[in-house]
């Protein structure tokens, strides 16, 4: 193929794929058949069958193996698998918990929601948080670190964890669009002290709705696993492995009903190979990229973990990333760049509304007027000027399994179009 760029301007046709979705786009006769055979059994709630039977059991059982780590509890949201790690390592009422700059709204609501304090900390280069930056704001208060796995990119773990045995600080890995990347060699969760996956329809397997919180430690899960459920020691009396080892306390309602679960573990079937394409679509389109100037690719912590559900590159400047994304658009692919300060992505503190102006659904405006440990923390949309800066300043491409080769090639043919004239 000839590497000179087109001498037309008219767009190249790429031909796009039909969706983005990564997991939901392999809905089968796998899942349907399990989902069906959940249907027949007019059986949608886990604890009316014997313990391991359940579809959500066995899910839990496969994801644990999976994943690496002793305990997994499926939940009904990433959101709600974030709480019952953060209630799991005893993360209380004005308590400090370090989030990056770049990472979906739910993890600082998370922390919200057990009345203790977001601080955000600057990303990096590898779009996920920057350990140094961690380190500064690290204060008396700071009771865990979220290093967050954005689009598939396991973060700096060697540096945070670290940092955190060093401060006496807990970890928890939000791994909600990393399903299934690795650090070192390590699946992604079995990392921290405890890790939260989302199972909704954005995510790389889908549940429809759903979530997993794992960890390797008991007391974790079943501090976790009361707050997941108000009920929960006396599911488990039944089964004489997992009777809780703590009192119990207050719980909400965060179980995954069985017919999710019948449609997870089918996914979960298939994630490995789906990664499998992923990655090596990602490392065909990277060799488009090769010798391209003026562009700087996404740093990875670990090249080999990483998902594969997206390629970054960064440009010089904000306002030709928006061109370079506008351009590629044009040539028919999904480009996008990322932070516009007119639109509010909620991926990006900077559009927190509520965190920013620290607003409650407490009518005493909980947790930012406790009295007996006053909020000592304030935000302002200025405060990550390096997030903001490398943020405004990338183009994202989504990747999904289905892209073929044609799609791959054509995708080469665009980049080296657009990025010699824009
Ligand atoms: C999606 C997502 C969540 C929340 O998951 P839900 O299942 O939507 O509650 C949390 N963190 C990150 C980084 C996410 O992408």
């Amino acid at each position: 193929m000839s590497t000179n760029p087109p001498e037309t301007d008219a767009p190249c046709v790429v031909d796009k794929p039909a969706s983005y979705h990564i997991g939901p786009q392999e809905i089968g006769e796998e899942e349907i058949a399990l989902v069906t055979d959940a249907l027949r059994s007019k059986n949608l709630f886990r604890y009316l069958k014997p313990v391991e039977d359940s579809y959500t059991a066995r899910f839990e059982n496969e994801f644990r193996e999976v994943t690496g780590v002793k305990h997994v509890l499926a939940v009904n949201s990433g959101t709600s698998a974030i709480i019952c790690g953060l209630v799991g390592l005893g993360v209380s009422s004005g308590d400090e918990v370090i989030i990056p700059a770049y990472t979906y709204i739910a993890t600082a609501a998370a922390i919200l929601a057990v009345r203790a304090i977001p601080v955000v900390a600057e990303i990096d280069d590898s779009l996920t948080l920057d350990p140094a930056d961690v380190e500064k704001k690290i204060t008396p208060r700071t009771k865990a670190i979220i290093p967050v796995h954005m689009r598939g990119t396991p973060s700096r773990m060697d540096e945070l964890v670290a940092i955190a045995r060093k401060h006496g600080l807990k970890v928890l890995e939000d791994c909600a669009q990393c399903n299934g990347g690795n650090y070192k060699g390590r699946p992604v969760g079995s990392i921290g002290d405890a890790g939260a996956f989302s199972l909704q329809q954005f995510k790389i397997i889908t549940a429809g709705e759903g979530g997993a919180f794992v960890t390797n430690d008991k007391t974790i899960f079943d501090r976790g696993g009361c707050y997941h459920d108000a009920a929960f020691s006396f599911w488990m009396e039944a089964d004489p492995t997992s009777r809780l080892t703590i009192p119990t306390f207050v719980g909400e309602n965060y179980r995954l009903s069985d017919l999710n679960g019948a449609l997870v573990l089918a996914q979960l079937r298939k994630r490995d190979r789906i990664l499998g394409q992923l990655r090596a679509i990602k490392k065909r389109m990277l060799a488009h990229l090769d010798g391209i100037k003026n562009i700087k690719l996404q740093e990875q912590p670990d090249p080999a973990g990483d998902c594969g559900i997206s390629l970054v590159f960064f440009v010089e400047s904000a306002e030709r990333a928006r061109r370079v994304a506008e351009a590629l658009r044009k040539e028919g692919m999904a480009a996008g760049s990322v932070f516009d300060k007119g639109i509010p992505d909620r991926h990006i503190y900077y559009h927190w509304d509520y965190v920013l102006e620290k607003r409650s659904s407490d009518v005493y405006g909980q947790p930012w007027t406790d009295t007996a440990r006053p909020c000592q923390v304030n935000y302002d949309k200025d405060m990550c000027p390096r997030s903001v800066d490398i943020l405004g300043r990338c183009v994202v491409i989504p990747l999904t399994q289905v892209m073929s080769d044609a799609h791959v090639e054509s995708c080469g043919v665009a980049f080296r179009k657009v990025l010699a004239r824009v």
